[in-house]
Order: C-alpha cells, then structure tokens, then sequence
C-alpha cells in the first residue's frame, strides 16, 4: 500500500519493441511491484498481465483529441503519484530513452528530488532488424550504425539532420518515425549523393505476427510501402545490410508466422496455449468457451476428501483437476502429505507436470493420454481387484475409465472436483473474420469446447469458411463429427503441445 508520507520511486521502464515477452527480467520484475502503472500506446496490452491486481493503470496516449496527454501533463502525473508515495512504473515502448522522452522525464524527476531508477529496453530498431534477418553490422560491409528519427521536435526550426554528411555514410542508417517522411528522407538523401539504388528496407509491426518487411531501392520505397499499405509504426533501414539474405529471416519463415489461430479453452489455458502460439509467430485469438468452477464444496468432494489416505490409487485426468484440488488443500490449510500412502496416477504428461508442480511424481501415467488408455493401460500394470480407487475429475468426464476399472473388480469413487460452463465471448467479431476469410485454424482440446464453441458460432459457418479445424484427440473430435465439422488436423499426443505439432504438420 502506498504510504503518503513516504518518498515514491518512478522506473522508467523499456517494455520492448512489441511482443510481450522481450521485455528485460528487470522490467517484468518491477511491474510485478507498481503501484501505478503510466503506460505508453505501443506498449503490448499484454505486460499488464505482470501488474498487482489492485495497481492502477494510466494510459497516456499521445494522440490528438480528447483523452489525450501532453508531455507536460505526463511529467506532472509521474511527480504526482511519486509524490503520494507509490511505486511508479512509466512503460514505454522499446527503450525508454532511445527517441522515448525518457531523458526529459529523468530530468523532471532529478529536478522533483524523487528517486528513479531506468530499466533498458530492447529498441525497435535492432529488434525489427533481427526479426527480419537483417544484420545492421557486418565486419565486411557496416562498421557503424546510426540511429535516427524521421521526425524532429515539434516547432524546431532547424533541421539537426546533416543530410549531406548522412548521404556519404558508409554503414547502415536506422530512421524511427520516418513514414510520414519516407519520400522526403529518401529524396534529400538522394538528392546529397547517396545512389539511388541502395538497399532499403522497411519493418512495420516489427516482432508481431503481423510483421511486414518491404525492400526496395532507396528511389523505389516509398512507392512501394504505399501500394503495400504499410503503415507505421515502421523502422527503415538503409545501406547494404538492408539487402539481407532472405534465408536468415527466421521469424517470418516460422511455420506459424502470422497465422490467425483460435483458441478455446477456458480462460487461464488459453494464456498458456496463447504463449505458445506467440512463440511460434502466430497469432493467438483467445475465445474462451468455457469456464471452470471448482465442486470442492460439494458434500461428495469433502467426503472423498476426509478418506482420502483410504484409497489405493487416486487418479487425476487433467491439469485444472491437479489445480482446483491443490487450490483446496491450500484453503483448508494441508498439503500433499494427505496422500498418505495411496499411489497417483495421471492422465498424460500435462496433467502429471501440473502434479510436479505440487511435489507430486506420478506412480503412473499411460503411453497414449485418454481415459480410455489410462484404464486399459492402468488395469495390464497392475491388480486391481478389489483396490480402492477415487477419481477427481470433471462432472461431464467419460464414464469409460470408470467402467474399465470396475471390470478389473476395483471400488470405484468416481467424484467431480470442477464442472465446466459454456462462457460467453465476443462472438460477432470472431463470426465476421470466419466468413471474410481471416481465420487460419480453429483449435478445439475438449469436448465441452466444441461445445460452448458451437452454442455461439454456427456449424455451417465454420464450415463455409477456409479455417481448418485441429483436434486435441479422438474424444474431441468425435464431438466436432457429430456437430457436423471435419477435422483437419489431430493431434498423436493428445497435448497442447501435440496441437500444436499437428497444425504445424510435423504430429507430434
Ligand atoms: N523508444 C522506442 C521508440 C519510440 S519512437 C524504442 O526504443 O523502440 C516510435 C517509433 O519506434 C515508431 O515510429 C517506429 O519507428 C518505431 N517502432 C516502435 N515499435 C515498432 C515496431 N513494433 N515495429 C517497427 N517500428 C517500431
């Protein structure tokens, strides 16, 4: 909590150049600590994920028009909640100095007495560069890299640009801001001696799926961006190593690059399935389609519970079971210890790493991730003649595993520890990229998925657009057949991951 009379602190802090994850350790650490987060426009949405529930969040952007902040107007806030004593966070994008305001925002603090601390970022410009495959120093061709903006200060009434001196450079040049000027920047640069033929090439949304690269000649790119319709923000690069082997452009080649994927688990999985897709250049489109709610105060959960260390195999089929449970253990204030002797097994690999994450190493888990093989697998390992066994999982799970352990004349406790509930989400918006063609997958990892998918988008919509559909296994996709979809894509390990593989085309 923020103490009136104690001095605040201001971090001003480089959030990276777009995706979420290239902000520094140090950044994402004390975003965790904020108060009050002043954060800049091209800052990803999704680093307020680091920020304290109850911290409060200022967006300053710097447009025209109402509900717009100028410079001074930042600086005073900064002063303000410094001055109530909070920890304040100033998230720019990329690096906070680097044509970022940063340096004037340091001073106004200097000059306040309030203390401050920079947190470096990773600059749009190198980023752009590295994620296109551009090299902006070789030892042959570029010993020296200028980084320079297309736009100067409002008002100023001389140029600062040497445009004679940078047309004679010999190394690569780097413009921020430049769009608006690219045929200006480009003819002055000209127009003082640089051919005009030189390599130039233009980044906008530079470490985003959907990053664009244009190259040209110096003479030839504006014209060029614009029948592109690229558009800001952009970094432009200028000089040889503009014309970079397209083969060292890595990211644009990943197989998921720039892919519109949709993705429908419940909130929370769609964070980790969504980081995932991030990683591989895609897009990750988050539509929750179901919730969770944890049964662990139903009279049958307690009961279970409270003889717990009584049974001989406690079974657990998937990763939000793991959790819910040990969410319930915490509240009533016990650990994995209740276990006593009774031997776990898990469902797949996913499921038995959320137990690792408990301190729990499963006695088993089956060769192929279903129910139906955990029983059929779980019955050949062992003799389970009269054992006790006790199975959290969801209300709606398949009654097959049940049925294979009580063949093998085990007592069964069959006892749901969650339920799932069809979410609502914004489904007009997802409706008109599925018909106007800008969908690439529709991904589905359970049955009630399809389900709650479908209670908002129309099967006969799905099916009349170009998105493919990928399954988790065959359990969901007999749900996708029998509402009617074809399956484009199953995954061989029945895991996010194994989704993942399948899209990809490489089935793992
Ligand atoms: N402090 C920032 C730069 C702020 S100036 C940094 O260090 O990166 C804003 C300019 O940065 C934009 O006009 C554009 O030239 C560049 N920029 C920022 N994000 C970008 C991105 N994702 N892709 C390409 N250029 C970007």
């Amino acid at each position: 909590m923020a103490d009136s009379k104690k001095q605040g602190r201001v971090y001003l802090v480089g959030a990276g150049p777009g995706r979420a994850d290239l902000i520094t350790v140090r950044g994402a650490e004390v975003l965790k600590l904020a108060d009050c987060i002043i954060c800049d426009k091209l800052v990803n949405p999704a680093l307020l994920n680091y920020a304290r529930r109850d911290a409060e969040i200022i967006h300053v952007p710097k447009r025209i028009g109402e509900g717009s902040f100028t410079q001074g107007k930042i600086n005073s806030l900064l002063v303000e909640k410094a001055g109530e004593g909070k920890v304040v966070v100033r998230l720019k994008g990329g690096d906070p100095c680097m044509f970022g305001r940063g340096a004037e925002e340091a001073a106004v603090l200097s000059e306040a007495g309030i203390d401050f601390e920079i947190v470096p970022g990773i600059t749009a410009g190198i980023a752009a560069a590295e994620y296109s495959g551009i090299m902006l120093t070789d030892r042959d061709y570029s010993s020296q890299v200028i980084f320079i903006t297309g736009r100067e200060a409002d008002g100023k009434q001389e140029s600062n640009i040497d445009w004679h001196l940078l047309a004679k450079f010999r190394g690569t040049i780097v413009f921020y801001m430049g769009m608006s000027n690219l045929d200006f920047i480009a003819g002055e640069l000209i127009k003082n001696g640089m051919a005009a033929n030189t390599p130039t090439a233009v980044i906008s949304d530079a470490t985003m799926p959907t990053q664009k690269v244009i190259k040209a000649t110096l003479s030839d790119i504006d014209k060029k961006c614009k029948k592109a319709d690229i558009e800001p923000p952009a970094i432009i690069v200028i000089g040889k190593a503009a014309d970079s082997n397209q083969q060292l452009n890595w990211f644009m080649e990943l197989p998921l690059f720039g892919k519109n994927i949709v993705i429908t688990r419940d909130s929370c999985a769609n964070e980790i399935f969504a980081e995932k897709i991030i990683a591989e250049g895609g897009n990750p489109i988050r539509f929750a389609t179901i919730r969770i709610k944890p049964l662990t105060e139903s009279k049958q959960f307690l009961e279970s519970l409270a003889k717990i260390a009584g049974y001989d195999w406690i079974i657990f089929t998937s990763e939000n079971g793991v959790s819910i449970f040990f969410d319930c253990l915490k509240t009533l204030k016990k650990d994995a210890r209740i276990f006593g002797s009774a031997k776990i097994a898990a469902i797949g690999s996913e499921t038995a790493g959320r137990l690792g994450e408990f301190g729990i190493r499963a006695d088993f888990v089956p060769t192929i991730f279903t129910g139906k093989e955990l029983g059929k697998q779980l019955v050949g390992f062992t003799n389970l003649q009269g054992k006790k066994i006790l199975l959290l999982r969801s209300d709606i799970a398949s009654k097959e595993l049940a049925e294979l352990l009580t063949r093998a004349k085990a007592n069964v406790d069959d006892v749901a520890v969650y339920k799932t509930e069809t979410e609502k989400g914004e489904s007009e918006g997802l409706k008109k990229k599925l018909a106007d063609g800008q969908i690439d997958w529709l991904t589905f990892a359970s049955p009630s998925a399809v389900r709650g998918f479908l209670e908002q988008v129309p099967a006969a919509l799905v099916n009349s657009s170009n998105a493919k559909i990928a399954s988790i296994g065959p359990v969901t996709s007999e749900e996708l057949k029998r509402n009617g979809l074809k399956i484009d894509a199953e995954a061989c390990e029945h895991t996010i991951d194994g989704l993942l593989a399948a899209i990809k085309g490489t089935g793992k």
